[in-house]
């Protein structure tokens, strides 16, 4: 299905989207491309998003993921004393992002869909407005814990494992939909994007298990992987080795993201379960402040981005996490 969306005169010619992503991969022939992941803002701002797009659009991406925050409990003191419980959604709107998105860029969006917080009949029903929209790429994942759950649980009647997600998005695309009754419904037409872990998911008891289910996702429908952001390369490339060897075919995406700041030497590896190489370490510890530390994140992520250039990765994905223009310096050497 194509849509063909209105661009602004600042991207001159007309282009036709959607696309599936790995179509993309395929037309590329060979050439590594280039995609960055967006987080919605707070509530009341989308100038945000449009400030890092507008700045890094000249690489041309291909394709923008937009992340997916589930809600979060907050508890609020009552006057009695007591504690309320309320469920705020702090970053809401991914869906709507995706369309400005490719309304205003005229690039495809990928929307990252998560189990957590869905029941199945939301999740279908988030499918069909993605269809509506002409949104034809998805990223299909679990989604974490609650902050202060120490486990992921699901929705009543929703998913426990991406691996149930990516089944209901692939039978959506056979014309397959939760009410039996239901037969000659629009086949839908999403190309599946997975997470992987070359560290390991956090949860998994080893790669091998981890590596176990992520092939499940692939044989139930997944037509690529993105991987958690890394910064040992060797990582990414044993990871690439071992998913081969287990029969896992599918392009795997190189996720990136340059440290900034000091005290990502501790959150980031908290936070993403991942470890860091000592020579990046030693050399952000030396670091007399942030801009120093900033300096030391674009030179390691260039190096990081070459190199995986070099081995005719499918595409660099960067996590912008709102740092542009960090970003747009890292790009513009790699290019
Ligand atoms: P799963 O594939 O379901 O795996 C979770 C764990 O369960 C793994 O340890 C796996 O080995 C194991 N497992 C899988 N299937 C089974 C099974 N059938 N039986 C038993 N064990 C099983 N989170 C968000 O909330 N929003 C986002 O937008 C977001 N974007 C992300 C983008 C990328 C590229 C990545 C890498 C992660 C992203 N995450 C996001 C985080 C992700 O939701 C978490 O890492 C989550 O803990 C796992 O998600 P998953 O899809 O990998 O889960």
């Amino acid at each position: 299905m194509l849509f063909s969306f209105p661009l602004p005169e600042f991207f001159g010619s007309s282009y036709l989207c959607t696309m599936r992503v790995t179509e993309h991969f395929q037309r590329a022939e060979g050439k590594t491309l280039i995609s960055f992941e967006v987080i919605p803002p707070l509530k009341g701002s989308m100038q945000a998003i449009f400030n890092t797009l507008d700045a890094l659009m000249e690489f041309k991406p291909p394709f923008i993921d937009v992340t997916y925050h589930r809600e979060e409990y907050l508890y609020k003191k009552r006057p009695s004393g007591y504690y309320e419980k309320a469920s705020i959604r702090k970053r809401p709107g991914t869906v709507g992002i995706c369309a400005a998105v490719m309304h205003r860029y005229g690039v495809d969006a990928v929307p990252h869909l998560i189990c957590g917080g869905f029941s199945r009949e939301e999740t279908e029903n988030a499918l069909i407005d993605l269809n509506f929209l002409g949104i034809n790429n998805v990223l299909a994942l679990r989604g974490d814990a609650r902050q202060f759950e120490d486990k992921f649980t699901a929705e009543e009647n929703g998913h426990k494992y991406a691996l149930e997600l990516v089944k209901q998005i692939a039978d959506m695309n056979a014309g397959k939909y939760l009410d039996a009754n239901i037969t000659g419904g629009d086949t839908t037409d999403f190309c599946i994007g997975v997470a992987g872990y070359p560290e390991k998911h956090f949860e998994a008891p080893n790669l091998a298990s981890d590596l176990h289910f992520t092939k499940e996702k692939v044989k139930a429908g997944a037509d690529y992987i993105v991987t958690q952001m890394f910064f040992d390369n060797q990582k990414y490339f044993e990871y690439v080795d071992a998913c081969r060897a287990a029969g896992i075919k599918v392009p795997i995406v190189p996720g990136l993201k340059p440290l900034t700041k000091k005290y990502q030497l501790n959150s980031i590896p908290r936070k993403f379960f991942i470890n860091m190489p000592e020579d990046l370490v030693s050399a952000i510890v030396k670091a007399k402040d942030d801009e120093a530390v900033n300096q030391i994140g674009i030179e390691w992520a260039i190096a990081q981005s070459k190199e995986l250039k070099a081995r005719g990765v499918p595409c660099l994905h960067y996590y912008t996490m709102g740092e542009n223009e960090t970003i747009k310096k890292i790009v513009s050497a790699v290019l």
